[in-house]
């Protein structure tokens, strides 16, 4: 007889998933059983934020640099893993928690230069620096702000539509 309850130690580990994999990816549910680790799109990215993560599957890492959204990862790819270029890259967007400067009440706005889409903004509250507040409408996940954080308080994560 089967014992039913040992299976899951022979089936393939599940990757913890709630980082960014990469952009344009047509399945990310299915990524780590399609991709086949050939670091293709690691080599292609202009901007070298594709790293091998968990398992020797690439991610990108928002610490190195921001995503261009060039698409060069994709072109690269050998399998059938990514959307068209016109589909929106991906659900990610930025965050920022308590460890960010202006929410300690010390004057910072080092996100905020970097941020083209105008994602983030800035207001004074009475007797206090200015804070920032995300829209998220705007936030196109690229990560851009990531990396110039003296604090290391922004997280791209994907969000759930
Ligand atoms: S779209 Fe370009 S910059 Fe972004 S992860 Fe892919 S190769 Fe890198
Ligand atoms: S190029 Fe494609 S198959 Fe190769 S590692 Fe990157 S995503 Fe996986
Ligand atoms: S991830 Fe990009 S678009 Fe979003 S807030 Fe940061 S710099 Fe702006």
């Amino acid at each position: 007889m089967v014992d039913f309850s040992r299976r899951k130690f022979f089936t393939r580990k599940p990757i913890a998933d709630a980082a960014v994999r990469l952009p344009w990816l047509l399945n990310p549910e299915q990524f780590t059983d399609l991709c086949t680790q050939c670091g293709e799109c690691v080599k292609a990215c202009e901007t070298q934020i594709i790293v091998k993560g968990d398992g020797g599957f690439p991610r990108v890492d928002f610490a190195i640099d921001e995503c261009t959204f060039c698409y060069q990862c994709a072109e690269a790819c050998p399998e059938s893993l990514f959307k068209e270029e016109s589909d929106t890259p991906w659900q990610a967007k930025a965050d920022i928690n308590q460890q960010c400067l202006a929410k300690q009440n010390v004057e910072c706005r080092a996100c905020n230069d970097m941020c083209e889409s105008m994602a983030i903004q800035f207001s004074y509250g009475v007797g206090r620096v200015a804070l920032p507040t995300l829209d998220h409408e705007k936030c196109n996940g690229c990560g851009a702000c990531v990396a110039v954080c003296p604090t290391s308080s922004i997280n791209v994560s994907n969000v759930t539509v």
